[in-house]
């Protein structure tokens, strides 16, 4: 008896340590955690194959329980996804860093085969893992879709830098035919006998093909035309690009529209319309999707959308490079804000995907009542141009948190970057259907906003188009959130620091060459600071530098198209009709090779007053009305003129005076001694025809769910008959 209880206390002990140390486990970083069961993971496979590798074996080999694999990966796919794709972001992030220092294309396309074949991918275990992936992937849909993002990664970067090496006609061959030897030598180099081949050896091997492919290209080119028949020789083409639907590229072979580079007027790709055939295969696929993404708990998907803003984080150069080129925003802003700011969004959504609830009501003794917080069901977002990955992910991010699928349609003038996050949710592991991508004009953003289908709107856009968006999704009673236009005031009071308050006022009209909807362009300056405030203003913008949008010294960059231009520089015209004087800019930027580009000076004009245009319409570019005020009743009376309400800025050093101005001005979002500075917790929108409802923030949660309320009897039914 008594070696029967030492027996089992030495079992209880191991029992209390096993499970302290299982708690200890719990605590840790789930990256961390996750880190180490995928490099059990790694090890299993190398030491034991893919068949004998179960979610139990793993679990004794990481000294967890086989249920916090579970918990964390859901299944043995799930686990050996995981695994496929912590490899790939290692080849990946690996193939960026040789891509950062490569010097020219040649370079670039060398720093691939390196990365590629690289020493550390030839070492037994880990040419043993992929082996037995590669196995796999044949037989697995989940491994597949990681493997086929690889292969497409690797071939687009082949082919842009093939493009300056080769005939456009011949880089699409010689792309796969450098991929295909790339990989033919790898696995010749992992299955031969030791010595055979090595990393050294592989890569001069490749390295030979390459000049041997790029040699051969440039001899078919330059050698003498074969006769023709006559028909015009081919032209290079921008990039086609189609619309992305249930997690793929769907080619219509239909109509088409351009986008263009505005700083440079240069065709950057040309993009499908989704017409009413793509629609509903959007809201098909969207239908599928969002029953299994809606049956996921909110951890499962917090922890995708978490892995989809590390990959736009991993990206950041490339996408903001893109937008950069569609927007023509200085680079200096997309590289810091555009990009980080979506993951951002991403990052704090998967956050409280988990924490989404309803609520227990006590209805006394005999019953009880709950509220369950449900998804929408499918939702389209329409976006503006001047923020487009951005705002892409701000609506999306809340939408797919909530288990909703969302059709996203971008501003025809910027289709680009909104792709590249539907690729990016989709190898971060979003199911097919759960966003989706249309690209179109009014057309297209109508198919969706009458769709019955359809269970909400979230357009960001001018207040005329919120308009009519509303009037359509009335007529299958939408739920609608509406971010639009502003005409907003900034006050300066003369206790304020002049220096914030010009930096505030320069970051409110300057930023994305003024094409920001909450920019406080009507900047009231109180009398006795107003010179003062004026001199420090005129000073720094003079010296602002407006230039070509990639060049990371440059400040001011282009306005969206030349249309746009010229309706700014309207504005600037009817400004000096109406008698302000321009103190500062006041017309387009020329010079230094900006001729082809919408480029136009940030512009300040002082003696205005309420009633100019320039002072009552938004202008949506780089023009700041300065406007005098004396009295606190005053400004505030006068900064609430206008239909508009998205945004209100107030600098004082008093800051209950800032809090009671600030309790007084109509608008959305406000800013106590700052401008324009939108952190994702905090809920983000207007009032009056600045929109309706709210982005960003917990407020988010409450457009892109319903509540159900369920009564729970306890007792026995009373009936009158
Ligand atoms: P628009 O209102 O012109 O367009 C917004 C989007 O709506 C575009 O995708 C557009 O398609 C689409 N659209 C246009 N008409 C319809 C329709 N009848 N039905 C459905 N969709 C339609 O805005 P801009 O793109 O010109 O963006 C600038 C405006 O956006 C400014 O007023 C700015 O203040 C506002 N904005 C507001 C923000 C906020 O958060 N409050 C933030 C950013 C901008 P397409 O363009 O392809 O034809």
């Amino acid at each position: 008896m008594a070696r029967a209880n030492a027996h089992a206390q030495v079992h209880s002990d191991r029992g209390d340590d096993s499970l302290h140390e299982e708690e200890t486990r719990r605590r840790e970083p789930e990256d961390v955690r996750r880190r180490q069961l995928i490099d059990a993971t790694i090890e299993s496979l190398a030491e034991i194959g893919f068949n004998a590798s179960t979610l139990a074996q793993i679990a004794r080999r990481a000294g967890v329980s086989p249920g916090l694999v579970a918990h964390y990966f859901g299944d043995k796919d799930g686990l050996l996804e995981a695994t496929l794709r912590s490899l790939s972001l290692r080849l990946y992030r690996a193939t960026a860093a040789r891509l950062a220092m490569a010097g020219d294309a040649r370079g670039r396309v060398q720093a691939l085969i390196d990365a590629n074949l690289a020493p550390e991918e030839f070492d037994q275990r880990t040419s043993s893992v992929w082996l037995a992936f590669w196995g796999q992937v044949l037989h697995s849909e989940r491994l597949r879709r990681v493997q086929r993002i690889y292969q497409a990664r690797m071939l687009a970067n082949l082919r842009h830098d093939l493009r300056s090496l080769v005939a456009p006609g011949d880089v699409h061959r010689v792309a796969i035919t450098v991929a295909a030897v790339i990989d033919g030598l790898w696995l010749r180099s992992s299955l031969s006998a030791a010595g055979e081949t090595d990393s050294v050896s592989a890569r001069q091997v490749a390295s030979l093909f390459v000049d041997a492919q790029i040699t051969a290209a440039r001899d078919s080119l330059s050698a003498p035309a074969p006769a023709t028949d006559g028909s015009p020789c081919m032209i290079s083409r921008p990039p086609l690009h189609a619309n992305h639907i249930g997690g793929r590229y769907r080619p219509t072979g239909g109509a088409t529209f351009e986008t263009r580079n505005p700083a440079t007027g240069e065709v950057l790709a040309e993009i499908e319309i989704a017409g009413e055939p793509e629609v509903e295969a959007a809201v098909a696929a969207a239908r599928q999707g969002q029953k299994r993404w809606a049956a996921m708990t909110g951890a499962e998907r917090g922890r995708i959308l978490k892995r989809a803003a590390e990959l736009l984080r991993a990206r950041n150069d490339e996408l903001a490079r893109l937008e950069t080129l569609d927007t023509g925003k200085p680079i200096q802003e997309t590289s810091v804000v555009d990009v980080l700011s979506g993951a951002d969004c991403l990052e704090y959504y998967a956050g409280l995907a988990a924490s989404l609830s309803g609520e227990h009501v006590d209805l006394g003794p005999s019953a009880f009542g709950y509220t369950r917080r449900e998804p929408l069901g499918i939702v389209a977002g329409i976006g503006a141009w001047n923020y487009p990955l951005q705002i892409a992910c701000w609506k999306s991010a809340p939408a797919l948190a909530c288990g909703n699928a969302m059709i996203f349609k971008p501003a025809e003038l910027t289709p680009l970057t909104a792709l590249k996050l539907a690729e990016i949710y989709v190898e971060a592991g979003v199911p097919e259907g759960v966003f989706s991508v249309v690209q179109g004009f009014a057309d297209t953003g109508r198919l969706l906003t009458r769709h019955p289908a359809i269970a909400k709107v979230s357009l960001t856009g001018e207040v005329g188009t919120g308009k009519k968006v509303m009037t359509d999704a009335a007529g299958t009673l939408k739920y609608v959130t509406l971010e639009l236009g502003g005409k907003s005031p900034l006050i300066v009071f003369d206790d304020a620091d002049l220096d914030d308050a010009v930096s505030g006022a320069m970051l409110g009209n300057f930023y994305s060459a003024g094409e920001v909807c909450s920019n406080g362009t009507r900047v009231f300056v109180h009398e006795k600071v107003r010179a003062a405030f004026l001199d420090r203003l005129v000073a720094r913008v003079a010296k602002m530098v407006v230039g070509d949008p990639l060049d990371p010294a440059t400040q001011v960059g282009a306005l969206i198209s030349p249309d746009h231009m010229e309706k700014v520089l309207s504005y600037i015209a009817k400004g000096k009709a109406e008698g302000a004087k321009v103190l500062v800019g006041g017309e387009r930027v020329v010079a230094n090779g900006l001729g082809k580009g919408a480029f136009v000076a940030p512009t300040v004009f002082d003696g205005c007053a309420d009633g100019m245009s320039i002072v009552r319409e938004e202008i949506f570019g780089p023009v700041m009305a300065v406007l005098s005020f004396t009295d606190e009743d005053e400004v505030i009376a006068r900064a609430n003129d206008t239909e508009f309400g998205l945004a209100a800025g107030v600098f004082t050093r008093d800051l209950a005076r800032g809090h009671r101005v600030i309790g007084q001005l109509e608008a959305g979002t406000c800013w106590i001694n700052h401008y324009n500075i939108t952190p994702i917790e905090l809920p983000f929108g207007g009032v009056k025809q600045s929109g309706l409802g709210r982005e960003n923030g917990k407020a988010a949660i409450e457009h892109y769910t319903q509540l159900k309320s369920v009564y729970v009897n306890l007792g026995r039914v009373e009936a009158p008959y």
